[in-house]
């Protein structure tokens, strides 16, 4: 089989992702346009879009595009893969004016590569706009981000401990700025980020336009936005709506945690059918099964969050260019990166949250591709693999002996 290619966009999506008007729950007044030149948008923009290769909005991007660019506080929630990040590209290469050489558009996202990525798209498709993008993320040179910023950049897409070092630094001017995105916008304003995303918003005007994006919205995490939102576009998609019909779902029942090696070992000839992401629940975990494949003679690769930022580029560089098949990562892989190749995803270990089985199982079936998702599930993981069933109201069967078929 032929090495996938590294064009932005590869072939062969396969649903229709012009979804109907059940699957959302809108403000009144939300109108769907279904085309991108009937947005308004700028042509130097429609040009990068379509030279981008998108040709269609999708269902999301044709319900929330408007209103962002119209400049009202947005919460979207689709389901994964279905142009969520791209639609901030988009939007603030929209809003942005490239004559004011200054910081007009915030976008924070929980991880560097996501950040990143978010970076990269939005070059690829403003491309014609001459807009200046800086990811502005630990693990990089402060130094070029302090050179970055000064020179003066239109757009920063960051993670928020950086973001809020530049800003303190007052590197980061942020008195133009009239946009703030919160990409995976739960994770961003549960525990772990809460604080730091208040300390930034502090230092923002106050005129301030707030976009939140994610693929789960918990109930919790929508009662909060009223402190820092002013009265929200809401664009939300049913609970039971939210898993993807072009994503299979099966588990495999390993009683017990010394089974689920071998079982790996057996499918690994279907993880390398186009790409694969193997997610485990502690780096360590990770760190073990890597060695453990390779010292079976098995080629994988290996990320997470205790690797320098060097090396995590370069197996991120790898994986998208799809030299690497097969990746072995924590949940710093589960939210928002998107490469479209990956087909399969196992769960070693079952997630800790119900949300974040969506994001993982979403790292593949990218914009109606298909895909797979396998569970190994332990006699004592029944129970929540059932409650993940049930709450998402989707089905989860043993894995059929043809799985290969199905990718
Ligand atoms: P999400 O954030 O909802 O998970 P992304 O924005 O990452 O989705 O998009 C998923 C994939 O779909 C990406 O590869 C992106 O390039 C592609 N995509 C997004 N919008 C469109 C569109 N309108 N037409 C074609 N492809 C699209
Ligand atoms: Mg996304």
């Amino acid at each position: 089989m032929a090495a996938p290619t590294t064009s932005r966009r590869a072939p062969g999506a396969a649903r229709n992702m012009d979804d109907d008007n059940l699957t959302f729950e809108t403000s009144p007044g939300v109108e769907v346009v279904s085309t991108f030149d009937q947005m308004g948008i700028k042509d130097d923009l429609l040009r990068g879009i379509y030279g981008y290769g998108f040709e269609k909005p999708s269902a999301i991007q044709q319900r929330a595009v408007l209103p962002i660019i119209n400049g009202r506080d947005v919460i979207a929630q689709a389901q994964s893969g279905t142009g969520k990040t791209s639609m901030i590209s988009l939007t603030v290469c929209q809003i942005v004016d490239t004559a004011v050489r200054e910081v007009q558009a915030l976008i924070l996202s929980p991880t560097r590569e996501l950040a990143s990525q978010t970076e990269r798209v939005m070059l690829a498709i403003g491309d014609y706009l001459n807009i200046q993008v800086h990811a502005c993320i630990g693990g990089k040179s402060i130094g070029e981000d302090i050179r970055r910023l000064e020179n003066g950049v239109h757009v920063v897409s960051g993670t928020p401990g950086r973001v809020c070092d530049m800003i303190k630094r007052r590197t980061l001017r942020t008195r133009a700025i009239k946009l703030l995105v919160l990409d995976e916008a739960d994770e961003m304003l549960s525990r772990g980020f809460k604080d730091q995303i208040y300390d930034v918003y502090r230092y923002l005007p106050p005129e301030l336009q707030v976009v939140l994006i994610s693929a789960t919205l918990p109930h919790e995490i929508l009662e909060m936005t009223s402190k820092f939102m002013t009265d929200p576009v809401r664009i939300l998609v049913k609970r039971d709506e939210l898993t993807l019909e072009g994503i299979k779902q099966f588990f495999v029942a390993v009683e017990k945690e010394e089974w689920k090696f071998d079982t790996l070992c057996d499918l690994y000839d279907t993880l390398t059918i186009t790409q694969a992401v193997i997610f485990c629940n502690t780096k360590r975990k990770v760190d073990w099964l890597t060695e453990r494949m390779r010292s079976n003679n098995f080629t994988v690769s290996a990320m997470h969050g205790d690797m320098p930022q060097q090396e995590r580029d370069a197996i991120m560089n790898e994986f998208r260019s799809g030299e690497t098949r097969v990746l072995i990562t924590t949940d710093v892989w589960a939210r928002g990166l998107d490469v479209q190749q990956v087909s399969l995803v196992i769960n070693y270990d079952l997630p800790n949250n119900r949300e974040l089985y969506i994001h993982r199982i979403g790292r593949s079936g990218r914009f109606g591709r298909k895909g797979v998702a396998i569970n190994f599930v332990r006699k004592d993981d029944i129970r929540i693999l059932r409650d993940i069933e049930q709450y998402y109201s989707t089905q989860i069967d043993e894995m059929p002996m043809n799985v290969a078929d199905l990718i």
